[in-house]
């Protein structure tokens, strides 16, 4: 058995096929003429372009719009002058192949982007890697790996998974994907989610324990693959797999249900989402509305901002494809591990303590804060939208930013623009100050989403993204719990309401909790909906309370989870 990283749920059962890219030998040769070297130069990257915008329309027509973006990344990255004139140079300066100028550029930027730590940057250094060979094959006339044309039932083996070798898979003939390489946030692992392929990524050496044609087994909830197993093991996981597909079958019978419990308790189940083409899966998996739309996304893998036109477009858009459902948008929330090249922001010693979200937007009114604000009531005159303010840790904040959206309401009724005049606005609770100060907020505020990815990293001490210190991450911890519920409890003693949109929402072992606390609203990724649908119709609030009372009885993290999952699997 091998252990990777579940990137993508479900279990692939398939022939084996080992998708290796040919390794380019790149050699340092000499050309006499510079001019003619660069012309060869500039036909390969026209040519790479070419084929990076055919991959594009491919996949926004088979996938999605979302997902056609990695190659629109790709080719931003060709189009970037700085690039390929520093490819330019080298061969004219040091009279190089092409060939050798492009892995000298390229390999520099993309050790400089891996150097980073910041998984974003990470992943900028696979698509640089990426269109560097893609060039070299287009100048060395090598023709790509076809894995549109794999025979069906294949499990795709690779060292990793190119953004660019991804885009061609046909999810009806792939039915799995395991790599050495790569993460759970990597490109390639976004796709086979978008895709719904299992996948297992970063298992470590696997290609010199497989042949192409053995069968291979992978569980892409636990992140374990196996190579020609034992009849027992592959009919166990036979079962598995028909299991899991009747399950996600079944769910379908929750599209068009009320989010009830047994004991009439209404719940709001909402949606995640990060640009405006995500609403297609809000609407197909019956999402009630969005609980967060993060807008920094808008405003990456760009070089410029968005204007307050194309803001305005892009919320009016989900407001009105939510027909009146509640859409949460967030106001920007950068800094931190989110970082935007273009707005020149210098590096915070500690970003997630530093110059992040409101803190910044309240510092950058005119030129971030006011354009974004004026967009989000321009577009509630087409919805049901309401405004979250990130990362607020004082009163103080809160109340500028609620200021500046009254001076922007008052402009906008001298101008005699529309908007909603009653629009709510309200905050993430994810500071621990905020957490511990939820009583006041909540006599001030409309609205509390509380955003546990943070308030576990700010409750814990704990860098989110730091590998060595993620046993302290626990949601579950007393701690964290504790704050939970005093943030529910505040909420509903002021009458507002408090919903929560960090990835404990549609966690199941602290969907009972939430209930038992009170929280009205779950935000969560669009593909969870109806799993979420159907635990909370099976439960009654009133009965939670007693579990409720024993989960928050423990002093340890692990006490908790160990309780909780005790009674999850007693559910099941
Ligand atoms: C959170 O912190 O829980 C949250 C939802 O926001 P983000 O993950 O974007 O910081
Ligand atoms: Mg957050």
């Amino acid at each position: 058995m091998f252990k990777g990283t579940n990137a993508s749920s479900g279990f692939g059962i398939g022939k084996a096929v080992i998708v290796e890219e040919a390794e380019l030998v790149i050699r340092q040769q000499s050309v006499a003429d510079a001019a003619a070297e660069v012309e060869r130069f500039k036909g390969a990257l026209a040519q790479t372009m070419d084929d990076t915008e055919k991959m594009a329309a491919d996949l926004a027509t088979r996938v999605g719009e979302k997902e056609a973006e990695i190659m629109q990344g790709h080719l931003m990255l060709l189009m970037d002058p700085m690039l390929t004139g520093e490819i330019e140079n080298t061969i004219n300066s040091q009279k190089v192949c092409s060939e050798f100028a492009i892995e000298t550029v390229c390999n520099t930027y993309a050790d400089m982007f891996a150097a980073m730590d910041n998984e974003m940057m990470q992943q900028r250094a696979t698509d640089m890697r990426d269109i560097k060979t893609r060039m070299q094959k287009v100048l060395l006339g090598i023709a790509s790996v076809d894995i549109a044309s794999l025979p069906a039932g294949s499990i795709l083996v690779a060292k990793d998974l190119t953004p660019s070798m991804t885009a061609g898979i046909n999810p009806a003939n792939v039915a799995g994907i395991v790599t050495e390489l790569g993460g759970k946030t990597s490109h390639s692992a976004i796709l086979a989610r978008a895709l719904e392929i299992p996948a297992v990524v970063a298992v470590g050496d696997f290609i010199s324990h497989v042949e192409n044609g053995d069968t291979v087994v992978l569980d892409g909830s636990e992140g374990v693959v196996y190579v020609n197993p034992e009849k027992d093991i592959l009919q166990d996981y036979v079962d598995r797999r028909d299991k899991f597909l009747k399950a996600k079958k079944d769910l379908e019978q929750y599209i068009g249900k009320e989010t009830i419990t047994k004991d009439g308790v209404s719940i709001e189940l909402v949606a995640n989402i990060g640009k405006p083409e995500d609403v297609e899966k809000v609407l197909q998996y019956d999402g009630e509305g969005v609980g967060l739309f993060r807008t920094e996304f808008l405003f990456m893998d760009r070089t410029a901002m968005p204007t307050e036109d194309e803001q305005f477009e892009a919320y009016k858009k989900v407001a009105e494809a939510l027909a009146g459902k509640p859409v949460i948008i967030r106001t920007l929330d950068i800094g931190g591990d989110k970082e935007i090249p273009y707005m020149g922001l210098e590096k915070d010693e500690n970003p997630f303590l530093g110059y992040r979200a409101i803190r910044l937007c309240l510092d950058r009114k005119e030129d971030i804060y006011k354009p974004q604000l004026r967009a989000l009531l321009r577009a509630s005159a087409y919805g049901n939208i309401k405004i979250m303010i990130p990362m607020v840790t004082c009163l103080e904040e809160y109340r500028e930013a609620r200021n500046l959206i009254e001076e922007l309401k008052a402009e906008l009724d001298r101008k005699g623009i529309a908007y909603n005049k009653e629009i709510k606005v309200g905050i993430m609770v994810e500071t621990a100050a905020a957490s511990l100060m939820a009583d006041a907020f909540a006599r001030e505020v409309d609205f509390f989403s509380i955003g546990t990815n943070d308030l576990t990293q700010y409750t814990m001490s704990v860098d989110r993204g730091n590998d060595k210190i993620s046993y302290l991450y626990s949601t579950f911890n007393p701690a964290v719990l504790r704050s939970i519920r005093h943030i529910i409890t505040c909420a509903r003693e002021a009458g507002i309401m408090v919903g929560m949109c960090g990835e404990a929402a549609s966690d199941p072992m602290m969907i009972p909790l939430l209930l038992a606390f009170g929280l009205n609203e779950f935000s969560m990724s669009a593909s969870a909906i109806l799993y979420s649908r159907k635990l909370i119709t099976n439960y009654s609030t009133s009965e939670l309370q007693a579990v409720a009372n024993e989960a928050m009885s423990f002093t340890t993290a692990k006490e908790v989870e160990d309780y909780m999952k005790a009674f999850v699997a007693k559910q099941a």
